[in-house]
């Protein structure tokens, strides 16, 4: 039994779920189908829960939402005259929205999920249309139980028994990703992009023999194809790897999507809805071909550093802890933190800091800490450079300094400390571009 996920491309309108279902129809195994919200039919279109979003916007600021839901009706009443299958299910979107919008208290998670839950029913009714038995099943009959942490869930483990009770329903079964409920039956949901942690949770759970990813890409690049032209594909990659990449920035797939799936040893393959003879990219525990070692290179920009320096760092007990704490009380939550002996730097994304925290954290440091300078500093860029047995490899870390310094790239930190598929740059976000094209060209031309 196969689990197959669908992102937001592949159900963004009528054309791509025909597909869906051409899919589904072609694999008697593709029995659990997970997907996401409609997302962007167009390079300049709005996903649905980015739409969700703005109405929970408007209708907490003036109530006035009724041009985005217009907006979110149109497009759902498009897609089901298009797939001519029961408009009743339009009638049942137009309730949730209802009886949602006037919920007391007012769960905004439970307006993020309708994306989601109106795409299952659609295109469950659709796979019935053209002759295959399928249900709608929601994530509470499912199983998926997780935590009370809006807009970030993760799963309990219970789930897991749980849910391996699908099994016995005959017929397909069409869950919508991105949502679960918590032991007390509140609808909350997984971080942006969480309809891929749904499919690996139901692979996991079920036993799957393998786990099918559908996007809109026909693999992984070994880099991002909007930095450099028509980059290598990666056939096959391992899970750590793929975690590393994706947390690095890869938007393929969601960095805590794997761990479910790699717990249980299922295989996880990605693949394009509109190419799905192509093989994709197999994602496994162990691959044969160790001898290339770089199996991609991540980026990401929008990360500060706060810099902390003290004579004698190094012989002052609790100095770290206190440090975190100070960070922990404002609520910040941190990438790296690379050190020295009198030093120590810490890696936070830019997005966390506000100037009123960002102001308090540095008196903090001064008054509580007494240190020779403290300074955050922001406009980082991040580079990964990722593979397994690199770290056997000679020679890596200075062909990656060397295609720096050809470009005359300034490399304001190196972390190749604590995990063994991994080597990180931190870079001037403006010099990013030109890094990533003599990286990948290091690597993967000469
Ligand atoms: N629709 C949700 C999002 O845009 C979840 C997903 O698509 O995976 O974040």
């Amino acid at each position: 039994m196969k689990v197959a996920k669908f992102g937001g491309s592949s159900v963004a309108n009528a054309t791509q779920i025909r597909k869906v279902g051409e899919i589904i129809k072609s694999d008697s195994d593709r029995k659990f189908i997970v997907v996401s919200a409609p997302g962007k039919r167009y390079k300049d279109d709005t996903k649905i829960t980015d739409l969700l979003i703005n109405l929970e916007k408007d209708f907490r600021t003036n109530n006035q939402y009724e041009n985005i839901l217009n907006t979110i009706m149109s497009r759902f009443d498009e897609i089901i005259q298009e797939l001519q299958i029961s408009p009743t299910i339009l009638d049942g979107i137009q309730e949730d929205f209802l009886s949602i919008l006037n919920q007391q208290p007012f769960n905004s998670d439970a307006l993020k999920s309708i994306g989601e839950d109106s795409s299952a029913k659609i295109v469950s009714s659709y796979l019935n249309s053209i002759g295959i038995k399928a249900h709608y099943i929601n994530p509470k009959t499912a199983g998926i139980l997780v935590s009370d942490e809006p807009g970030n869930a993760q799963i309990l483990p219970e789930s897991f028994n749980q849910i391996y009770k699908l099994r016995e329903i005959d017929g397909v079964l069409v869950i919508p990703g991105f949502f679960g409920y918590t032991v007390d039956g509140k609808l909350v949901t997984f971080s942006r992009g969480g309809s891929d942690i749904t499919g690996s949770i139901i692979a996991a759970g079920i036993q799957a023999t393998l786990y099918e990813n559908f996007t809109d890409v026909d693999s992984v690049y070994s880099v991002n194809p909007n930095i450099v032209k028509n980059p290598k594909e990666i056939k096959t990659l391992t899970y750590k790897e793929m975690r590393e990449l994706s947390y690095a920035g890869f938007s393929v797939f969601h960095d805590e999507a794997l761990i479910p799936a790699f717990k249980r040893g299922i295989p996880v393959t990605i693949k394009n809805t509109n190419n799905p003879h192509l093989p994709g990219t197999s994602v496994v525990a162990t691959k044969e071909e160790k001898n290339k070692c770089v199996v991609g290179i991540a980026s990401d920009t929008g990360f500060s550093t706060l810099y902390v320096s003290k004579y004698l760092m190094n012989r002052e007990l609790g100095f770290g802890r206190k440090l975190f704490e100070i960070l922990e009380d404002e609520n910040i939550s941190f990438e790296h933190a690379p050190s020295g002996i009198d030093d120590l730097s810490v890696i936070i994304r830019e997005r966390q800091f506000t100037s009123d925290n960002e102001k308090k954290v540095i008196e903090r440091i001064n008054y509580e800490l007494h240190p020779d300078t403290v300074s955050i500093k922001h406009g980082l860029a991040l580079i990964m450079i990722v593979g397994e047995g690199m770290m056997n490899t000679i020679g890596i870390a200075q062909k990656a300094t060397n295609a720096l310094t050809s470009v005359n790239v300034n490399i304001k930190m190196i972390n190749q400390g604590s995990s063994d598929v991994s080597m990180m740059f931190g870079i001037e976000a403006s010099d990013l571009e030109t890094a990533i094209q003599s990286l990948y060209k290091a690597f993967f031309e000469d």
